[in-house]
This record gives C-alpha cells, structure tokens and sequence, in this order.
C-alpha cells in the first residue's frame, strides 16, 4: 500500500473538527419518490433557465424543462414522472428566492431511480466516445460543479484553443466537516467515478490527471489507487494524498498543493493549463456519456446530532429539506440551527420547504449545544489586532481591513484590498478571538457591490 500521509498543501487554513463519523460509514441509500419535486432553474454559476413547460403540463423523469440560453448556464431537468403544479418564486439557498418549477408527483408510475453504478466496471474504455460527445453530455445532462462552485462543466471541460489544458485535477477532497457524499461515491462507485474522470481528461485534452484526496480518507486512496493501477500508464492518471486541512478542497489551494502554481487573481484555472472537477461530477459525466441519464438526482449527506438517521442519501433534485428530513427519522431533538452544506460554507435555512438542488452535498442539522458552543454564537468585541485571521486567510488577504472597510460602505477601499478575491471560505471568522464575523462583512460587500452594478445597467 502506497504511503497515504499527504505532505502536499497551500499556506493559511484551519482545522476545524472533522466530525466525519456521523455518516461516513453509512452506505448510500436510495430514498423513495417524494410527493412534489421543486426544480430550481438557477442551479448554477450563470444565467437562469428559461422553463419549457407550462402549468398543469405533464411531464416525464429525466424530460429538460428548463432551457440554458446562455453560453454560461445549464439546463433542468424533472427528476419525476408528474404534473406542472406552478412555476413560481421558490426558496434559493443564497439569493433567498429563484423561479422553480414545482411538480407534483404522479401517485402511480413512479419508482426510486437507482444508482447507475451497477453498468460500470474495469472494462470501459473512454476511446469509444468523441470529444464533441462528452462535451454534448455535459451540455444536456446539465451538469455542474456538485462541489458547490455549480459551474457549468461543458464551459470547464471543451477545447478553448486560447486556453489550451494540461493537466486535470480531480477534487476529492470534501474538506468540509461533517460531508462524506464525495467520499461514499469513491467507495461505492468507483468504476462509474473513474470512467467520468477519463471521459473529462479526453474531453478537456490534458495529458496527465491527478486526483487530490485528504489523508483523512485512507479507504478512498486504497480504492481509487487500485482502481487507477487497472489503466494504462500512458493515461497517466494518479492518486495524490493531499493533507487534511481546511480549505484544501478549494479549487485554488487544491492547485496550489499539488502543483505549487497559483491561480492569477481574478482569473480561472485555464489560464495556468488546470481543469478542476469534483468527484460527483465525474460520476455525473459517465451516467450522461454511457447511460443518457441527465442529473436528476445526487448523493446527499444528512448529518449532525439533531438528526435521527444520519447517512449519505441518493436523493431526486428537488426534494425538499422537510421531506429528507421526515425520510431520515425526523429530528431527534429541535434542531438549532439546519445548514444546507456544511458548517464552514454551508447557508443556514429557515424555511423547509427550501429543495435540495444541483450544489447541496449535505443537510447539517445542529443542536442547541453545537450552536452554543460555536464562536460565532458569542459575543463580540473590539478587534486586538492579533493578525490570527492574516495567518488563517488561505488567499493572504486582510480579512479585517476588508470587514472594516465595508462596515463604513467604503467600497473602493475595500476593493483595493481585494474583496472579490476572497472564496468566502469562513476561515478568518473561524480564528477571531474577538468573535467578529467578518466573513459575514466580506460577503455582504459582496451582496452591495453586485446590487450597484445592476443598478447601473
Ligand atoms: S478573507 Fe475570505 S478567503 Fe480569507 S479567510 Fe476570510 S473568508 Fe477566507
Ligand atoms: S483575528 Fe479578529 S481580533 Fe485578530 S486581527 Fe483579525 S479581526 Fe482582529
């Protein structure tokens, strides 16, 4: 067996408590049809859809009805066979409320999709597909970064001549506590994962792939390393043990501990040759490519000690979080505070009709006790300027000087210490003896900045 330790990793990051082992042993479960699915038509980086169905239209599982009309956007699909019930302003995890398109569930003709796992082994061969063909996949499953960034993949993976790519990094570092959706996917389905990662690296045209995995996860390394062992060297695909450390599955410091380049300020892993994938998504890639099964369902972490059932759940987009929870056992006791994602990054939700979506790797629910005991549940008081956030900032910013700036609405200077570079990662809040929330700040400056610029048009 191949020395796990990873050494390799970026400057800055914290390390927050796993608390991995609520689901991590817990196999995917499928969960059964629900009674409505909520279909968001913003899942993603980019433009919305725009829907192809009206109200009281009957629809099938796995029909688009949500159109991409833009060059940076990603069609929906129905996760169910039913009826248009309305389209309509629903519950968006960041922006607060998107149009979606509600449908209700036929009460007969209607079973549990399976996972597509079962029609993947070491036989496949990624030759038999075109480049042109993996990037038509991309673009109709409606596929999208499942890490959380939600970019379209077909705009990451197909040849761009003025950005031609090397190398192509798989993301499999589900560094956020809590999370194990990425990690039961490479044990459970590492053929159909490994044969998404070969169609990505033919699609995109770079000529080695290296996929990234903390070396808190040594069952994923084992399988996936003995799985990459089956391919020819001449693919040159490998298993890189990365530490364990927050934020390591963040595109740029996955880049920067594996390749020690670093992304240029303002721009995109292709301008330095790097394509970035998550694990999910491959698998998502292969399931298109092989089966012509657009993503209508993903691989759910329902964790934390509200709730009865813990475990990684393969779940219709656009089930709610009410539904979900109901399915995993209810709640064991009230729950203080429901995270969609994890704690680190992850927006905490009032509203439980709020639906599972293309991005949403986890549902966290917290008790009293967790939220007590969280830093930022204190209270908090004048910064002492020890510089603990400066270390913690994995993009060497200057969290406070940023923070401060937009707590006076002086946003050039805010701008002048790049508030746009930050990946909101919670760090620096995350160290602040003095309780400050200056993630909080920063992406509220964000929020402000955004509302100005479409103010002027
Ligand atoms: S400033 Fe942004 S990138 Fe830096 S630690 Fe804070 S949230 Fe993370
Ligand atoms: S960590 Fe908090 S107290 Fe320390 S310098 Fe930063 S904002 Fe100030």
């Amino acid at each position: 067996m191949a020395d796990i330790r990873g050494r390799l990793t970026f400057s800055g990051g914290v390390h927050p408590p796993e608390s991995k082992e609520y689901s991590e042993n817990c196999p995917i479960e499928v969960v059964p049809v629900p009674k409505q699915a909520a279909v968001l038509l913003s899942q993603h980086l980019g433009a919305a859809c725009a829907p192809l169905v009206a109200k009281r239209d009957k629809v099938a599982a796995g029909q688009m009805i949500g159109k991409a009309e833009a060059f940076v956007s990603a069609p929906v699909h129905s996760p169910v066979n039913g009826t248009v019930k309305d389209i309509t302003l629903l519950p968006h995890p960041a922006i607060g409320r998107t149009m979606g398109i509600l449908i209700e569930t036929d009460e007969t003709g209607n079973a549990p999709k399976q996972p597509a796992a079962r029609h993947f082994d070491r036989t496949f061969d990624p030759a038999g597909f075109s480049v042109d063909a993996i990037c038509r996949a991309a673009q109709e499953a409606g596929l999208v970064g499942m890490g959380g960034a939600g970019f379209p993949s077909r705009v990451k993976i197909e040849p761009n001549p003025s950005m031609p790519k090397e190398l192509l990094i798989i993301n499999a570092c589900e560094c956020e506590p809590f999370i194990t959706c990425d990690y039961r996917v490479m044990l459970e389905w590492t053929w159909q994962v490994l044969a998404g990662i070969r169609l990505a690296a033919r699609a995109a045209g770079v000529s080695r792939t290296r996929i990234g995995i903390e070396d808190n996860k040594p069952e994923a390394i084992r399988v996936m390393t003995e799985a990459v062992r089956t391919l020819d060297e001449a693919e040159d695909i490998q298993v890189v043990p990365v530490k364990t450390k927050y934020p390591q599955g963040g595109e740029r410091q996955l880049i920067r501990a594996i390749e020690k380049k670093t992304v240029p300020t303002g721009g995109i892993p292709p301008a330095i040759g790097i394509c970035v994938l998550n694990v999910a998504t491959c698998a998502a890639l292969a399931e298109m490519a092989v089966l012509s099964q657009p993503l209508t369902h993903r691989v759910v972490t329902v964790t934390g000690r509200a709730i009865a059932r813990p475990g990684n759940y393969y779940v219709p987009i656009g089930i709610s979080a009410a539904e979900l929870i109901d399915h995993c056992g209810g709640l064991t006791e009230k729950a203080a505070k429901v995270v969609l994602g994890g704690p680190m990054m992850g927006f905490a939700i009032a509203d439980l009709s709020q639906p599972i979506t293309k991005t949403s790797g986890a549902l966290t629910l917290l008790t009293r006790t967790d939220v007590s005991e969280a830093k930022y549940q204190k209270q908090q008081t004048p910064c002492i300027r020890c510089g603990r956030c400066l270390a913690a900032c994995p993009e060497n910013l200057n969290p406070t000087k940023i923070a401060h700036a937009v707590k006076h609405f002086r946003m050039e200077m805010a701008d002048q210490y790049y508030l746009s570079a930050c990946i909101e990662c919670g760090c620096c809040s995350y160290v602040c003896p003095a309780q400050i929330e200056l993630t909080g700040y920063i992406k509220t400056g964000k929020l402000l900045k955004a509302r100005a610029k479409k103010r002027q048009g």
